[in-house]
């Protein structure tokens, strides 16, 4: 008589977490995801899997940036590079495929589909060539194919390993018209998310990142990065216990750990906090997710595909339950404390530092023969027409200091400063970096900035410009890229070492541990 082998599926009693799974994870540790997350988190909770277009060894090289390269190739004359482009993608994703998966039913099934869709982009991408036209849908359509693909295997490989999952493709989920990314779409788009995910009944459905030709088109938008706004959308359609985010650390820190020995890994962080790390530092969430998930009172955990057992970081929805208590259910702020989440605000030291580096810094003096309003019109106009995006700014009436992305600008930097030069004198200081003390408490903490400044100065740092916002969640400070790494290790030591004290009771792997201070 043959066993017949346990199946892992969803209960409909249990609770949703929607996890979230990034190219890189999905490239290198698919076995630990399926084995030791999903496995483990299908006993607890129904899981819905959402994933990203895969990537080898690192994003630039990844499934996504090789697709926008086809479409770009497509669009020359004459070019065939886009049809060597999409047979290396379907050869490594049949590679894969091989690879990954055992039952031969399986693995049939797969390569065909595989085969499919690659056969379909290319003829997709032939006729772009004939009319030798692109619109932004069609290049939607093309990147769509690579968080396809990569569902496709995610799939095959759970079922592979017993767990009864359903791939689930979002590319028709819109069915009607929009004119505007607002907040009544993203209703509209987390209602259909999560009518597709019940579709799937008790199988773990496994969700394309990729939702659709939204107005405007995604890439424009929403941008890269967009599989974890579709997560977050699936989570509040749901109304998920809770939106993980798997990446590749543990979660957010108080320092860049690979710089800063003493950080220490943070439990729980205020969604505004994490906004401004995410921002300067490293890209850690799809700044549009935070929102919608935040609005319907539902944590998001960022956590690691190679320490499943960590806590990881929360971000929690302080302010949308404290401030209103009409908080709407499930997630009143009520059953959130029955649940066990709680943050004491009552730190009285910063949250975090964090660096942003390959910076330049462009300093206007003004020549005096325009007034003050003309004159910054002026630039703002100038950094609009070339798309500059400017990181940090500082002003007086004739004067003004900006940081900007080195790499990003390279290119028309040098145009930019001759088109300046109409108003004034202009240099420009390379290679600096940006260094942020975040933290919510700060703006009850008087003498932050002076402490932050003298203990910076005792190091021997020249500050550049400083910048704080009336939020005062952020003080930030341009200095030069070679004391970066010094500056946030003092930093560090003196306004953050403050050891908080982490009382962590047993929890199932969802619940949230209460964070306790000193
Ligand atoms: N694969 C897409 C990108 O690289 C979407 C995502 O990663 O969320 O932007
Ligand atoms: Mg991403």
């Amino acid at each position: 008589m043959p066993l017949t082998k346990p199946v892992y599926n969803n209960s409909p009693e249990l609770p949703w977490v929607v996890q979230k799974f990034g190219g890189t994870s999905i490239g290198k540790f698919l076995d630990n995801i399926a084995n030791q997350v999903i496995k483990e988190y299908v006993k607890q909770n129904q899981v819905v899997v959402v994933c990203s277009a895969r990537s080898g060894e690192n994003k630039q090289t990844g499934t996504t940036n090789r697709l926008i390269r086809a479409a770009d190739e497509a669009l020359r004359p004459g070019s065939t590079e886009y049809l060597q482009i999409i047979n290396d993608l379907l050869q490594d994703h049949l590679g894969v495929a091989e690879e990954m998966i055992n039952d031969p039913e399986i693995l049939k099934e797969l390569k065909h589909d595989i085969e499919r869709d690659c056969t379909k982009l290319k003829s997709f991408l032939e006729a772009a060539q004939i009319i030798s036209e692109i619109s932004p849908r069609s290049r939607d359509i093309i990147i769509g194919v690579g968080e396809k693909l990569s569902c496709r295997i995610v799939a095959a490989v759970l079922q592979d390993r017993d767990v009864d999952a359903a791939f689930v493709s979002l590319e028709n989920i819109i069915d009607r018209e929009f004119e505007a990314l607002d907040q009544t779409f993203y209703d509209y788009l987390a209602e259909r998310m999560a009518a597709k995910v019940r579709e799937c009944g008790n199988k773990v459905p496994v969700v394309t990142g990729f939702f659709g030709i939204v107005p405007g088109s995604l890439l424009t938008t929403i941008g890269r990065g967009y599989t974890d706004l579709c997560a977050a959308l699936t989570a509040v359609g749901l109304g998920a216990e809770e939106l993980q985010i798997w990446k590749e650390v543990d979660g957010i820190f108080t320092a860049d750990p690979r710089k800063v020995k003493s950080a220490r890994l943070i439990s729980i962080i205020t969604p505004e906090e994490a906004s401004e790390l995410t921002y300067y530092g490293s890209e850690v969430i799809h700044p549009f997710t935070m929102e919608q998930v935040i609005r319907a009172h539902i944590p998001i955990r960022i956590k690691n595909v190679q320490n499943p057992r960590g806590q990881g970081t929360v971000v929690f929805p302080t302010d949308a339950v404290s401030k209103d208590g009409t908080a709407t259910p499930p997630h009143s702020p009520k059953v959130l404390a029955e649940n066990g989440y709680h943050l004491d605000l009552s730190r009285k030291y910063p949250t975090a530092v964090t660096i942003k580096d390959s910076l330049v810094v462009l300093n206007v003096h003004s020549n005096r023969k325009s007034v003050s309003h003309g004159f910054f019109a002026k630039i703002f106009s100038t950094l609009d027409r070339y798309g500059i995006v400017v990181d940090l700014i500082s002003t007086s009436e004739v004067h003004v200091s900006m940081a900007l992305g080195a790499d990003s600008n390279e290119r028309d930097l040098p145009r930019v400063i001759e088109d300046l030069k109409s108003v004034g004198r202009v240099d420009l200081l390379k290679n600096m970096a940006i260094l942020s003390l975040v933290g919510k408490q700060m703006k009850n903490m008087v003498g932050i900035a002076g402490m932050m400044f003298t203990t910076l100065a005792s190091a021997g740092v020249n500050i550049e410009m400083i910048s704080q916002g009336a939020s005062e969640i952020n003080i930030s400070c341009v200095i030069e890229e070679s004391k970066a790494v010094t500056a946030m290790n003092v930093i560090h030591d003196q306004l953050l070492s403050k050891q908080s004290t982490l009382v962590l009771p047993a929890v199932k792997q969802s619940t949230i541990a209460s964070l306790m201070l000193d």
